[in-house]
């Protein structure tokens, strides 16, 4: 409470990319193209994710740089395991696999999964896959047999990536109802070569190969294939080109400040499309030093990284924040991060009290940005260049137009202007990593797009000075007494209080008001819950929000639901409020999964 509403930042602390020296007129002035232009072709013309990745970097003055730098689980209370690869070294294993799936007869167009822990052989997979042309799917290794099989039946995979234990524990079972499933290449659990019937032995096959030529690939060729997370149903599978690395890489400079210094780490699994954009893609292109940690969360580990790895610039999110926030500062104080010039989180509102945790804690505000699997790289942020206005998910990237419009009732659109006013965020159509379908889903793509809007399914607010703040999804707003009210604002008002760690508000029909707010708290370690302050947390928010916004109803519980991805599952814990059936609980967090 009492904090300012803007983090100003001096001159001084400013890194401001090359050419961003005003950022309003050069994003007056961007162009796509010529962004496109400032990347290197691969040799025969075309586009590839990959080689612009890692090939570019294979001959030229980084290639002996660090790429991917892995930390293994190891001994809790030793030195973390590091193991390395120079660009060189990864565009050498990309290439032998990208000969592994042609000696297979995969190619261009041709489906493949990966489903492993964050282990160099999915990275190699990826980057390799890519360099073929061949469409790749990432799946979060937590996922249990059935959302395997769906995804995998769904997505039509032809080859499956995968190791030798969760090949037993969760793949085996499952095979038989994936019929276009051609080939498994396994990742053996020791140093020995696996021999499990019906599968192959990666690294053998990799150790064996020489590395092949990219296929030639153009701009509008497919690459990936990710599934969303599930927030409000049924996972989406987006289709995403080639040419969305125009966006990774600009993103890349304008939102993230990468630089071929930096060592970045972005915690997000590439099973979901923060983890490929961002974990793999995005700082490959800008030869920076990416950091992998194998492990799962764990607070004291993860300020070790930023310490010993001398992380730079950090992209996180809003529920791993909260869990160092649960962690207590002593954690934190234990260490020092001198390296640390940049932080950004995505994929749950951040608010402002954990923006400010950030300075407290780490010296550095947290820089919030927005974006969705649909939109395969970020879209809207808080960006290096400019002040912080804690709670707003930023402004548009050079080169995104978004607008906040409403459906009319005949299902027309129109724009709604006025500063702070609410509706549906809208981007104008036509940035390169634009998804560009859903798989089996045509009619549910259509929908998205009026004229040429795609729209965003989240609702939001524009202020005077052009920064965007998020209300809540579409799925999650509530009608109470003729008023919207979006979760998001009176999760934030309860989260400021100093006994609430993180809050979900959902509503639930009620005779007289339509519905009414219902608030779900979690208390910061070592409050008890009582009465007396559930009353005070209602008064509390009566005060920040009125009467009429506050929550009526407050209930302590001892954690929410996430999605494994990190995301409030709002949708099941009003399902559980109401007795009605759960849905598609397919990318639930289960209690040992963290992030
Ligand atoms: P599904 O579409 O299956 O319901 P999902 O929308 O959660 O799942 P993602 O594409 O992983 O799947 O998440 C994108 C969504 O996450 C956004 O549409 C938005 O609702 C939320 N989000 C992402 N970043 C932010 C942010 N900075 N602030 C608020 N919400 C965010
Ligand atoms: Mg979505």
């Amino acid at each position: 409470m009492g904090r300012a509403a803007v983090i100003h930042k001096a001159a001084a602390d400013l890194r401001v990319p090359p050419n961003l020296s005003d950022y309003d007129a050069t994003c007056g002035g961007f162009s796509w193209s010529e962004m496109a232009a400032q990347l290197p072709s691969p040799p025969g013309g075309g586009c590839n994710i990959a080689w612009s990745a890692v090939d570019r970097h294979a001959d030229g003055p980084l290639k002996d740089r660090p790429a991917l730098r892995f930390l293994g689980s190891g001994d809790p209370a030793g030195p973390i395991p590091v193991t390395e690869f120079s660009y060189a070294e990864l565009a050498d294993r990309a290439g032998r696999f990208t000969r592994v799936l042609r000696d297979l007869g995969i190619g261009k167009g041709d489906r493949l999964f990966v489903f492993a822990d964050r282990i160099p052989e999915l990275y190699i997979a990826v980057l390799g896959a890519l360099r073929n042309g061949t469409v790749v799917t990432p799946l979060f290794s937590a996922f249990g047999p059935e959302p395997l099989a769906t995804r995998l039946g769904l997505g039509s995979a032809q080859v499956l990536v995968t190791t030798e234990a969760l090949y037993h524990r969760r793949v085996a079972a499952v095979r038989d109802r994936v019929p276009t499933l051609g080939h498994v290449l396994l990742v053996g659990d020791g140093e020995e070569r696996t021999d499990v019937p019906g599968t192959l032995d990666l690294r053998s096959l990799l150790d064996a190969a020489e590395p092949a030529a990219p296929t030639p690939t153009t701009a509008d060729d497919p690459a990936l294939l990710h599934f969303t997370s599930g927030t409000t149903g049924t996972p989406k599978g987006a289709l995403h080109v080639h040419g969305a690395v125009v966006t990774h890489y600009a993103t890349g400079t304008y939102a993230l400040d990468l630089h071929p210094d930096d060592i970045f780490w972005c915690t997000a699994d590439p099973g979901w499309v923060t983890g490929t954009s961002y974990g793999i893609i995005a700082p490959l292109l800008h030869g920076v030093t990416s950091v992998v940690d194998e492990a799962e969360f764990e607070a004291d580990r993860w300020y070790r990284i930023l310490q010993d790895q001398q992380v730079s610039v950090w992209y996180t999110a809003p529920t791993a924040i909260r869990m160092l926030m649960r962690a207590g500062p002593e954690v934190a104080q234990r260490h020092r991060f001198p390296n640390l010039r940049f932080i950004a989180s995505v994929g749950e509102p951040l608010a402002p009290d954990a923006v400010w945790w950030g300075t407290d804690v780490l010296g550095l505000p947290i820089h919030d940005n927005w974006w969705q699997t649909e939109t395969g790289g970020i879209m809207i942020a808080n960006t290096p260049a400019f002040d912080i206005k804690p709670g707003s998910m930023g402004r548009p990237l050079p080169g995104v137009e978004a607008h906040i419009v409403r459906r009319d009732e005949d299902g027309g659109v129109h724009e709604v202007t006025d500063a702070d006013s609410e509706g549906e965020l809208a981007l104008r159509a036509g940035w390169p990593s634009m998804f560009r379908g859903y798989l089996n889903q045509d009619e549910r793509y259509r929908k998205c797009f009026a004229g040429d809007l795609y729209l965003t399914g989240d609702l939001a607010k524009r202020d005077a000075d052009g920064y965007f703040w998020f209300v809540g999804r579409a799925d999650d707003v509530i009608k109470s007494a003729g008023h919207l009210i979006g979760p998001f604002e009176v999760e934030s008002a309860l989260a400021e209080h100093p006994a609430v760690l993180e809050a979900a508000v959902i509503g639930v029909p009620d005779e007289i008001l339509g519905e009414k707010v219902k608030a779900f708290v979690v208390l910061e370690r070592g409050i008890e819950p009582d009465d007396a302050l559930r009353r005070k947390l209602i008064g509390h928010a009566r005060v920040r929000l009125g009467a009429a916004v506050a929550p009526k109803e407050l209930e302590f519980v001892d954690s929410l639901p996430h999605t494994r991805s990190g995301k409030t599952l709002r949708r099941l814990l009003k399902a559980r409020e109401l007795g009605l059936a759960e849905g598609d609980t397919s990318t639930l967090e289960s209690p040992e999964v963290t992030r």
